[in-house]
């Protein structure tokens, strides 16, 4: 068999929703609690990149993680292994999976007052379809043409996702720029954290960010 041969189909093992937590974006931390209450699941989130506001002495959170619950699994894998939230918002790493993120580096400029970031994505050796067809698949993850055809929709998602991401980033600069905050790269872990979607509704109530 060839790779032309081979369509990616998730073979629903549920092991990507048991190998770490769940990393997210802001708004989507918003949209799971709601889907919690729904479904009557405790969630725990974790903040991950953050970044300090010297103006309102507040972390920025921009990346959450949700964790996995004490059975090791996140808490919306239902016990036939699907996913519960499949068909409400299932969140965009979910989406986007084995296609996934390898790094994430952000850059701020203090002169020019702008923040952005850069990602580089690679596909997932922990993915059970994947480990199934490694030997054919794997000479070709470097090729980028054949990743986008063959991850198709997991790519969508994937840069729906860093679309996302980049839209906290422009808010942010454009509330430097105007002097309503003053960024910096450094969280403090002595003040408090705030999800950067609440944050800049705050001063942009028109900031929105749609579910797909
Ligand atoms: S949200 Fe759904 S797809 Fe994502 S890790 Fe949880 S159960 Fe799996
Ligand atoms: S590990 Fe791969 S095959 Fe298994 S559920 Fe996740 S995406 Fe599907």
């Amino acid at each position: 068999m060839s790779e032309d041969h081979i369509k990616f189909s998730c073979l629903r093992c549920g092991i990507c929703c048991m190998a770490s937590p769940i990393s997210l974006l802001p708004h989507e931390v918003l949209i799971l609690n709601d889907l919690a209450k729904l479904y009557n699941v405790e969630l725990r989130f974790v903040e991950g990149y953050s970044i300090y506001d010297r103006v309102s002495s507040v972390n920025i959170v921009l990346t959450y993680h949700m964790r996995l619950g004490k059975n090791g699994k996140c808490p919306f894998l239902s016990r036939k292994n699907l996913c519960l939230i499949h068909d409400k918002y299932k969140p965009l790493i979910c989406r986007s999976f084995p296609y996934t993120i390898k790094s994430i580096n952000y850059y701020f400029d203090p002169l020019s007052k702008i923040a952005f970031h850069r990602s580089s994505y690679t596909v997932s050796l922990a993915c059970e379809f994947i480990k199934k067809h490694k030997e054919i698949l794997e000479p070709y993850f470097k090729d980028e043409i054949f990743i986008r055809k063959f991850f198709n929709d997991e790519v969508q998602y994937a840069n729906l996702m860093e679309k996302y991401r980049s839209m906290y980033l422009l808010a942010l600069s454009y509330l430097w720029r105007l002097g309503y905050v003053d960024l910096s790269s450094d969280a403090r872990k002595d003040r408090p954290y705030v999800n950067a979607y609440i944050f800049i509704r705050r001063y942009i109530p028109y900031f929105a960010i749609k579910p797909y």
